[in-house]
């Protein structure tokens, strides 16, 4: 009898090895350099109550009203899988009261799965992993330059190519409504050209009409009205500040005056990066200040800052490693019953060395071993037969030289050591 088979559910995926190999790589990558900027890991469930999300990233919005997976629990409370990162952490921050319990700075990143019901394409997914970092309580710009230059650093650490970044000013409430205001009697004076998109948010929502990627819509932009002749005084001396401290970072960046974000509550800085292998409108990073919303939340009237990763994009463009790591760099082969004892025993060994190592237990013949040994790409193959075990010996077979020779358990373990060039990553 066949058992039933079963799928991933659509918009899904497993993350499948070698590809989480990289993964972790990346992952790791990301906890060694935040923490030199002083960011420190938050993890929160992945599912919270509806009406957080409702209020962080605004009912008004795509992600609200369409993509969220809202459901009712057994005890009837309603909550949401978590669409975005920065409403939890800056719900975390409160609750737990962490400005009055623990010293500055208030800086956290975050990685871990988000989920939003999108239609299944590529590139899109229904469950997409994040990388983001949120910084709380610093409103100079400087700050904002830092948390960009984490960005672009991060960026290159991992191997991205191309890094591009895009840098905009999308005021502040004083200055954003009559900039809202001109862009909406200037899409209404041209309506009939937009797209129907575009004609339905204009009036709700004017500031996404800049972001709209139909051709005939980025030709009525052109002359759409720009936000640097509303900036107030004050949203203007602090984009000019966050020019400075990135040249003083030497972040290159290029100005996008078009450039909006998506979410309700953002406020001047707001930033994206691409980089090489990705379409123009496909930004692997994106960020901004979103001074206000911690208040929203119930906390302090205190600013923040912060930038998501796209976790699958970025896997998508970074370039295959030159030298993959095996996973496995020994194996050992034992050819009897009884050299399973002694296999069992080597294989401790040079896994306390660091060396990934596996023994094939089930084989009992070289050739079959070896085969295997190939397929899984390990360097050194350890045989041990009647003859070894007699001699307390170990046969050893660099696979990339078709070489072998026998030797003291010592001295082959040396010379896996030796080639691996184990000192070097002395663990
Ligand atoms: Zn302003
Ligand atoms: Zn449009």
């Amino acid at each position: 009898m066949t058992g039933k088979t079963y799928q991933a559910p659509r918009g899904t995926s497993d993350l499948l090895p070698p590809a989480s190999e990289r993964w972790a790589r990346v992952e790791a990558t990301t906890r060694t350099l935040f923490r030199l900027y002083g960011f420190q890991e938050i993890r929160t469930p992945i599912f919270e109550a509806r009406e957080l999300f409702d209020r962080g990233i605004g009912e008004m919005t795509d992600i609200v009203e369409k993509q969220m997976y809202v459901f009712q629990d057994r005890g009837g409370d309603w909550l949401a899988l978590r669409p975005e990162g920065t409403a939890s952490v800056l719900r975390a921050f409160v609750e737990h009261h962490l400005d009055q319990t623990m010293p500055p700075p208030y800086r956290y990143f975050y990685i871990g799965p988000m989920f939003r019901h999108e239609r299944p394409q590529r590139g899109r997914y229904r469950q997409f992993h994040q990388i983001g970092v949120e910084a709380l309580g610093e409103s100079a710009p400087e700050v904002d330059a830092e948390v960009i230059a984490l960005g672009w650093e991060f960026l290159r650490h991992v191997g991205a190519r191309g890094i591009q970044v895009e840098l905009n000013s999308i005021g502040c409430p004083t200055c954003r409504l009559p900039y809202q205001g001109a862009l909406r009697a200037y899409w209404q004076a041209h309506a009939d050209k937009l797209c129907p998109d575009c004609r339905r948010r204009m009036d709700r929502n004017p500031l996404r009409v800049l972001d709209c990627k139909n051709e005939a819509c980025q030709a009525v932009l052109q002359g759409a009205p720009v936000i640097d002749d509303y900036w107030c005084n004050p949203c203007r001396t602090h984009f000019e500040a966050v020019r400075s401290a990135l040249a003083a970072l030497d972040v290159p960046y290029v100005r996008n005056a078009r450039l909006v974000r998506g979410l309700d509550y953002y406020m001047r800085t707001a930033f994206e990066m691409t980089t090489e292998g990705l379409g123009a409108q496909n930004a692997v990073l994106g960020g901004g200040r979103y001074d206000g919303l911690l208040r929203a939340l119930g906390g302090p009237d205190w600013p923040g800052i912060g930038f998501a990763i796209g976790m699958e994009r970025l896997m998508d463009v970074l370039p295959e490693t030159a030298e993959p790591v095996p996973a496995l760099a020994v194996m050992f082969l034992p050819l009897t019953e009884a050299a399973r004892g002694a296999a069992l025993q080597g294989v401790q060994t040079v896994r306390r060395l660091g060396i990934p190592t596996w023994a094939r237990m089930d084989v009992g013949s070289v050739k079959s071993g070896l085969r295997s040994a190939y397929r899984a790409g390990v360097r050194f193959v350890v045989i041990i037969g009647e003859d070894e075990l007699r001699a307390g010996q170990w046969t050893l077979r660099d696979m990339s030289a078709s070489r072998q020779e026998t030797l003291s358990p010592k001295e082959a373990v040396e010379a896996i050591r030796r080639a691996l060039g184990l000192d070097a990553l002395e663990t």
